[in-house]
């Protein structure tokens, strides 16, 4: 069955008589590119999605001119996992697994130990902002509130899940500044009523509905809505960096073997052929220096 084209997005809201914002997202088609683009196991696959509405959710709370990711490395049998968002709204990631994995190995089990880091790049800084937590937790959502509670200490929570359709997310943060002496009561009464959200329910269900669902006791005030969609960054240009680097006779090598260099962008399966004339390009131009603006696109 076709899905009919539905569009991502994420939606920020407020509550009136709570010192507490929030923001929803849900991904699909976006979602749907992602996990396309190899042929994960389950577990895999879920986590790399909680990751994706991880960094969407991450990347709308900093509000920057850059991009966001997220990068887990681990000694498991998941040892790579990277997730970007951009603040044109784009997103993409990937993970890196070996061998078989059970349908029911758990976030311990797939990552063992590791860290989770967030770059933030913003286009014109010249060193990006890097905070780094340890996998502690049972899944990716503590791993990210501990961070919050290091890096910004406000009090954050964080639901996130995937199925095959959907990477859907939910967060809470207290608002910054002067404490009011009811804010902890409050807190904790938002709190509660958000715990009873369901992983369904998250990916089903739209912002007005589950947002209704679960505060209809509370007003809850809506504020933007931001539409978010796939979009890789890779380019000819950036793979014939990576090619530059590989060296001259590297590359002339490869040429004289198979006639051509293929380069497959591992975000979305773009492949990059360069021949012969292409490669004695790339070594003529080296000269010129690469400029620094082209860390973001
Ligand atoms: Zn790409």
């Amino acid at each position: 069955m076709q899905d009919s084209p539905q569009q991502d997005h994420l939606q920020r809201f407020i509550f009136d008589n709570a010192e507490v914002r929030g923001e929803w997202v849900q991904l699909k088609s976006t979602w749907q590119e992602v996990s396309k683009q190899r042929d994960y196991p389950a577990p895999v696959a879920h986590l790399l999605g909680e990751m994706l509405a991880a960094a969407a959710l991450l990347t709308e709370t900093v509000k920057i001119e850059g991009r966001l990711v997220l990068q887990i490395r681990a000694n498991g049998p998941v040892s790579m996992m990277m997730v970007e968002c951009t603040s044109d709204h784009t997103l993409r990631g990937l993970a890196n697994w070996q061998g078989e994995i059970a349908d029911t190995a758990s976030f311990s089990e797939l990552l063992g130990d590791g860290t989770l880091a967030i770059t933030i790049e913003v286009v014109g800084a010249k060193q990006p902002y890097q905070g780094i937590v340890s996998l502690h937790g049972d899944n990716l959502s503590a791993v990210l509130e501990n961070y919050f509670q290091q890096s910004e200490q406000l009090d954050t929570r964080i639901w996130l899940t995937a199925d095959q359709h959907a990477a859907a997310g939910l967060f809470l943060q207290q608002l910054p500044g002067d404490k009011k002496p009811e804010q902890a009561e409050n807190w904790s009464r938002i709190n509660q009523l958000a715990s009873t959200v369901t992983p369904q329910e998250l990916c089903e269900l739209d912002a007005i509905n589950l947002l209704h669902r679960l505060f209809h006791q509370e007003p809850v005030r809506l504020l933007t809505t931001t539409m978010l969609e796939f979009a890789c960054t890779c380019s000819r240009e950036r793979v014939g960096e990576t090619i530059r680097m590989l060296g001259e006779a590297e590359a002339n090598d490869i040429i004289e073997e198979h006639g051509y260099l293929e380069a497959a962008c591992e975000f979305c399966n773009t492949h990059y052929q360069f021949d012969k004339v292409d490669i004695a390009q790339l070594f003529n131009d080296s000269i010129s220096p690469s400029s620094d603006t082209d860390v973001l696109h």
